[in-house]
């Protein structure tokens, strides 16, 4: 039996994973959720699946969980909690699905406690990617991505990465790749959100229109498979049955293909190197619409751009782009700003920021809160 703490227990990742434990209650167990606010529905996750531990960042809201829950589950409020959770001595894996920078330290504590790190929170390698790395080898953690295109990449490097030439990333292109400029102007958060292929929260959703979804992916890429920016490539493939490929100098090409389900993704960080069943219905290539390949445009899509360049001008610059982009999706999920001022402002803030080169996590920290302040000074100009 393999104790799991699942940090953002209540978001989209965290909904897939309990319906995966649901199916093999025999082999895994709740040890510890975790929420930031919504502590209604945790109280529903406490009921059935009686964690030892119940964290919800939020004080008032642990409070009221604390009130309501009967059994004798600890419910224990802020960050730290997160992070003792995660370091548990009794947990055997951690998923970590908190949306955000948010997620960072939580998922580093439990890098330093050596456990199997589910990683769907692609932030923490985007802020700390060297100090994360270096955490996973020196503590002896096991670190599964869960991400579509980096778990793809993870499967078929099973086969060794000798003779590896490029790994390529495939990018539906969001709900709006052939939407034309001006319509794109007045979009709306709850058009954005609609994603064709995938369901998943609304700030992954955003990014995932922008495509800085794809440059956080690139970066996060680039610590998890030690590869040079060089190396890696992004294709547009709208339909998101190839989830992403390897190429080796032979000239043979590995991909991983499947429906567009998450649960497979987790299924295989759970059970890794076994397989188990998921619940994702197999994919039958008979009755798939035609698959399409594109080259990604960076002119339209300047995030995945603005990723590119921060990955190879390294120091602060994927702390200040993630910092900026997260407050700019914020104000565009609070119709703040439009759709089309995010790239702005994110190149706006990292033009603004001095360049750094952070060497620890309190300079890491640091950065961040310093870059979240200039975006909020920078956005006052478009709101
Ligand atoms: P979501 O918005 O649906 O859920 C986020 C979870 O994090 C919730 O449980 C929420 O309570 C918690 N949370 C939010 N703010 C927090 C804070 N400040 N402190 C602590 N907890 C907080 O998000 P999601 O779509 O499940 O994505 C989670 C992570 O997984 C993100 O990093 C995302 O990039 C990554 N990811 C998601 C998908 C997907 O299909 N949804 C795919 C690949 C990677
Ligand atoms: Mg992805």
């Amino acid at each position: 039996m393999k104790n799991i703490t699942l940090l953002g227990a209540t978001g989209s990742i965290g909904k897939s994973t309990l319906s995966v434990v649901d199916l093999h209650s025999d082999q895994f167990n709740i040890f510890a959720l975790s929420s930031n606010t919504n502590w209604q529905q945790m109280l529903e996750l406490c009921n059935k699946y009686q964690p030892n531990y119940a964290v919800m960042v939020d004080e008032q809201s642990a409070e009221k969980l604390s009130n309501a829950v009967i059994t004798d589950i600890q419910v224990l409020s802020g960050t730290q909690a997160l992070d003792k959770v995660a370091a548990h001595q009794d947990t055997d894996f951690v998923m970590a699905a908190i949306v955000g920078a948010a997620g960072m330290s939580s998922a580093l504590c439990a890098a330093k406690a050596g456990k199997r790190i589910m990683l769907a929170n692609k932030e923490s390698l985007v802020l700390s990617g060297d100090i994360f790395m270096k955490a996973v080898a020196e503590f002896n953690a096991e670190l599964i991505p869960v991400d579509s295109e980096h778990s793809a990449i993870f499967q078929c490097l099973q086969s060794g990465r000798s003779g590896l030439n490029k790994i390529q990333l495939t990018a539906s292109g969001g709900p709006f790749l052939n939407t034309s400029i001006s319509k794109l102007k007045s979009i709306t958060p709850d058009q954005v959100c609609a994603h064709p292929n995938w369901s998943m929260g609304r700030k992954i959703s955003v990014d995932s229109a922008t495509m800085m979804n794809k440059g956080l992916e690139v970066i996060e890429a680039h610590y998890l498979f030690s590869i040079v920016p060089e190396q890696i490539d992004v294709v547009i493939h709208p339909q998101s049955i190839v989830h992403s490929s390897v190429y080796y100098k032979d000239g043979s090409t590995l991909s991983q293909l499947g429906n567009p389900d998450m649960r497979t993704v987790i299924s295989y960080a759970m059970s890794y190197p076994q397989r188990i069943n998921s619940g994702v219905a197999a994919l039958d290539l008979t009755n798939v619409p035609a698959l399409e390949f594109y080259q990604p445009n960076f002119e339209r899509f300047t995030c995945l751009k603005l990723a590119f360049e921060a990955l190879n001008k390294g120091g602060n610059a994927m702390i200040t782009m993630n910092a900026a982009n997260e407050i700019a999706v914020e104000h565009f999920l609070n119709h703040q700003i439009g759709f089309l001022d995010i790239p702005k402002i994110v190149d706006q803030t990292l033009s603004t920021m001095k360049h750094t080169t952070p060497n620890s996590l309190d300079e890491v920290v640091n950065n961040d809160l310093v870059a979240r302040e200039t975006t909020r000074e920078i956005i006052k100009q478009y709101e």
